[in-house]
């Protein structure tokens, strides 16, 4: 239980922070000297910079001297300070090992200590916020904000929203439609037939603390009922989501394979594409109109993909992933000729510790695929532009920006050795996948973690 033992630890550090700030009235202040900035979206770092950190936000980026008397301050030794990770799609309260074992054994108390102990692991691995693509409610986001676990930020999704067979109906073969399950009874995944079922389920979601809808339009690989080709959900009914999202300032993410499929999300007003391995230049210029936004398992083109369990002792989802690698060839040159804005996801539905390997292993995937820059920037601007989407008055977290160093914004900092931008390893890749070593709780290269000011983690002494 290496993870239970951090907490104590992590408990230990925000704890002196507490005490030092209780000593007057001004928020704490931490000041950076002798740093490397990425802010976030610039190719070059910003030399010997300093950052001063007042309360939970930055409050001044310079390459002059900061003079702040009562500040805590932490001489980054030339090191590269960037912001905080952002994970736009994964699954923090989905364990695995398959969905129908879920579906069929799991308890809440099964999904909330694996949620926690995911919550935890992807903030140990640098990751200041995780936006979650189905399966969990607001309540986890309550116990990390009030300090009662700890965790990254967390834009939580509630339940996905799946047609009868489509790639969240995890129910059992001969279960009649419209039957309770356990996925819905939890408000984990929720089956509709109809626009009305999704006003009422979208609306749930909502109303348990969802930050935006997902809606699944394509189907998948390791999933029971569905083609990966499957168009699921009418025209009425994805605008219907749409319709619930902006009733509160939101919006929808689909997770969808097929160019119609892409197509059609777009033309109703879906901002987040999940997946979208048939990306084209066609879909790009649509993306880039509507200022929508593409997420992708770089995984899913990886050729380990068909050693994964879950697909290999599966021969229909062994048969539907041959398939489907054969038809996203093109995903990584068209990517290439016709960008669009991309951020980082890894869906990992499994043990906190493949979970661990799986998300370094999609970051050494980026930077094979993309190089060191495009992948600094997937990791921390373009997740923050992503989730800021959810709005003024749904957004749990409006105070200032997420994914870049710059005033005003959050203050969620790592410190690096090294430069990411010339060895991208130091963010804590992994070139191995399923015959990986275990890996560490947290990057050792990886020497301090800020989260809203607080320290979780802090090597340098
Ligand atoms: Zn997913």
């Amino acid at each position: 239980m290496r993870f239970l033992a951090s907490v104590a630890g992590l408990a230990l550090v925000a704890g002196i922070a507490t005490t030092a700030s209780a000593q007057d009235d001004r928020p704490r202040q931490v000041l950076f000297t002798n740093v490397n900035i990425f802010d976030g979206v610039s190719e070059t770092l910003i030399e010997n910079g300093s950052v001063l950190v007042e309360g939970n936000l930055i409050k001044t980026v310079s390459t002059e001297a900061i003079e702040v008397p009562n500040a805590e301050v932490i001489d980054g030794g030339g090191r590269t300070l960037t912001p905080g990770f952002i994970e736009a799609h994964a699954h923090l309260a989905l364990m695995g090992p398959s969905l129908s074992a879920m579906e069929a054994n799991s308890t809440w108390e099964d999904f909330g200590i694996h949620a926690t102990r995911m919550a935890e692991m992807y903030l140990m691995q640098g990751f200041t916020t995780v936006r979650d693509a189905g399966g969990a409610n607001g309540g986890l986001r309550r116990a990390i904000d009030a300090g009662q676990i700890v965790g990254p930020r967390h834009y939580a999704s509630g339940a996905f929203i799946s047609t009868r067979g489509g790639h969240a109906d995890f129910a059992n073969f001969t279960s009649p439609p419209g039957t309770d399950t356990n996925f819905s009874r939890l408000n984990m995944a929720q089956e509709v037939s109809g626009v009305d079922d999704v006003y009422l389920f979208g609306r749930n979601n909502l109303r348990m603390g969802a930050t935006q809808l997902k809606f699944m339009q394509s189907g998948g690989v390791v999933s029971a009922f569905d083609p990966w080709q499957l168009l699921a959900g009418s025209k009425e009914e994805i605008e219907a989501a749409v319709q619930v999202a902006s009733e509160y300032g939101t919006y929808v993410m689909a997770h969808s394979y097929r160019k119609e499929a892409i197509m059609s999300a777009l033309e109703a007003g879906v901002m987040s594409i999940e997946h979208g391995f048939h990306f084209d230049c066609e879909i790009a210029a649509l993306m880039n109109e509507k200022g929508a936004y593409l997420t992708t398992n770089l995984t899913a083109f990886d050729p380990g993909l068909l050693d994964v369990p879950a697909v290999k002792n599966q021969p229909s989802s062994l048969r539907k992933a041959i398939s489907a690698s054969a038809t996203f060839e093109n995903y990584i040159p068209n990517m290439k000729e016709c960008p669009v804005k991309r951020a980082f996801q890894t869906d990992c539905v499994g043990s906190v510790e493949a979970c661990n390997i799986q998300i370094a292993y999609e970051k050494y995937l980026g930077n094979e695929f993309f190089g060191p820059y495009t992948s600094m920037v997937t990791l921390t601007s373009t997740g923050g532009e992503l989730v800021a989407l959810s709005g003024d008055f749904t957004n749990p977290y409006p105070e200032g920006k997420l994914g870049v160093i710059e005033e005003g914004a959050y203050a969620d900092i790592l410190l690096i050795d090294g430069n990411p931008l010339e060895d991208f390893s130091v963010t804590g890749t992994g070139d191995k996948w399923f015959d990986a070593e275990p890996r560490p709780e947290s990057p050792e290269t990886i020497r301090i973690i800020m989260k809203d000011g607080e320290i979780y983690k802090n090597t340098l002494n």
